[in-house]
């Protein structure tokens, strides 16, 4: 068995490996409320078809996970794939040029639909690079598992995390890949070493309502609000400082890494600002302030107001300083009363807080050291033609509970389809995009198992 057999099998059944994909599209799976059994299904019934074992773990209303594996023998070297089968929901479908559940495909070249990018093309991709494995009955000393998660979208607890605290507990993988999108365009793909955290904070500003022409009676809930979040980036001050792992210019430097000269950076980042921002955000703990809900009539003063802030962190950093940072500004500097629930007493003056999402951020400290991690660089380079890069990843993902856990620190993200895409109306991936990376997947696999 060579190399040359697999890429010859891969030219071969392209046309299957897109209806799969298609196929992963048309199966609802929109997160709320997850559905994740509408593709777990679709993706049990094609590896049984070719004798892989793979088991459905059901939970909840249609909800799911998935695991399958080459062999039976977990005792050599693990390789474990994880892709998640949740999308975002597409929110105005009459937007979307190309309906979302639809998967059209475009002058050969493109598929359009929800989860294209993010990420049933890296899903398939593992999914396929398992079943080649198989079909061609390559001999191989170590193991490949697949697990396909519920739950990505709203933080993996049912998904990736209660994988790796039950059915996966028992299989030590020495390598994971997520197979998460990460094109930078117009930059190549990222291999991703590690990413921020997020956490949502919703803040409630409860004040006294009173008839606007006589307002010194009450207390403004949006003035309040609006006190609140004008000294927000005071917090800044009272947290622990905090190192980003790869400061601005040693970020730059990866990147020039894989581009012909390293002037090309510069002028890649004075014409995409995009990309400096990302850069960015890489290096710092952010914060936005993204929905703010407030007021009932034009002449009553508001005595309630409703504020989402969403964090981002850096590797390192933790919660409970950023929630004893901003008890400190609202008690402390504004002399307001932090209450422990949103209700008071009728004409009580208070703020509330509260968590209402949190996905750990994560890094893999010793990834410049490692061998396998350059055997997979040199693998995408030659299935791309293009050297990838190493990067921090911008959004939170399912790798942070492999890290984080400690079931495996060596996880790192690489997945067709770009990152803008994700999430947004006529979501698309480049088909050859997602061919290559199947390519990356199965030779990385056998590469690695044999
Ligand atoms: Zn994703």
């Amino acid at each position: 068995m060579s190399e040359d057999q697999i890429l010859k099998e891969i030219e071969q059944n392209q046309e299957e490996y897109i209806t799969f994909f298609q196929e992963l599209i048309q199966a609802e799976s929109y997160n709320p409320p997850g559905n994740e059994k509408n593709v777990a299904l679709i993706i049990d019934k094609y590896l049984k078809y070719s004798n892989i074992k793979s088991e459905i773990f059901s939970f909840g209303d249609n909800r799911a996970n998935l695991i399958a594996y080459l062999n039976d023998n977990f005792e050599g070297k693990n390789l474990l794939y994880n892709g998640h089968m949740d999308v975002v929901p597409p929110g105005n479908v009459e937007e979307w040029k190309y309906p979302p559940l639809s998967a059209t495909i475009k002058r050969n070249k493109y598929i359009y639909g929800r989860g294209t990018t993010d990420m049933k093309g890296g899903l398939a991709g593992i999914v396929i690079a398992l079943k080649i494995l198989k079909k061609l009955g390559i001999k191989l000393s170590g193991n490949l598992i697949v697990n396909a998660v519920a739950d990505e979208e709203t933080g993996g607890v049912y998904g990736a995390k209660w994988c790796i605290e039950n059915k996966l507990k028992l299989i030590k993988p020495n390598f994971s890949i997520v197979a998460e999108p990460t094109r930078l365009k117009p930059l190549p793909h990222v291999i991703s070493i590690g990413e921020r955290g997020r956490l949502i904070i919703k803040i409630i500003t409860n004040g006294i309502s009173t008839h606007s022409s006589w307002p010194f009676m009450g207390k403004n809930a949006i003035y309040m609000m609006s006190e609140i979040i004008h000294n927000l980036d005071k917090i800044d001050e009272y947290l622990p400082k905090i190192k980003p792992p790869l400061s601005l210019e040693e970020l730059k430097k990866l990147i020039s890494d894989a581009l012909p000269r390293p002037e090309v950076l510069e002028k890649i980042l004075n014409e995409q600002p995009i990309l400096n921002s990302v850069l960015k955000s890489l290096t710092q703990f952010t914060k936005s302030l993204t929905i703010i809900k407030g007021g009932i009539k034009d002449n009553v003063v508001p005595d309630r107001c409703e504020a989402i802030i969403d964090f981002r962190l850096l590797p390192g950093q933790n919660i409970d300083p950023i929630f004893n940072a901003l008890k400190k500004l609202i008690e402390e500097d504004l002399g307001y009363i932090l209450k422990s629930e949103p209700v008071g007493e009728p004409k009580e003056v208070f703020v509330y807080i509260e968590n209402i999402q949190y996905s750990e951020p994560s890094y893999w400290k010793d990834w410049k050291k490692s061998s396998i991690l350059k055997s997979f660089y040199k693998i995408i380079e030659e299935a791309y033609n293009k050297k990838p890069f190493y990067l921090l990843f911008p959004a939170s993902a399912d790798a942070s509970h492999f890290r984080n856990t400690g079931y495996c620190v060596k996880t790192i993200m690489f997945g067709p389809g770009s990152g803008a895409s994700a999430h947004s109306t006529d979501e698309y991936i480049e088909i050859k995009d997602y061919i290559n990376a199947i390519k990356v997947y199965t030779l990385f696999a056998y590469n690695y198992l044999k």
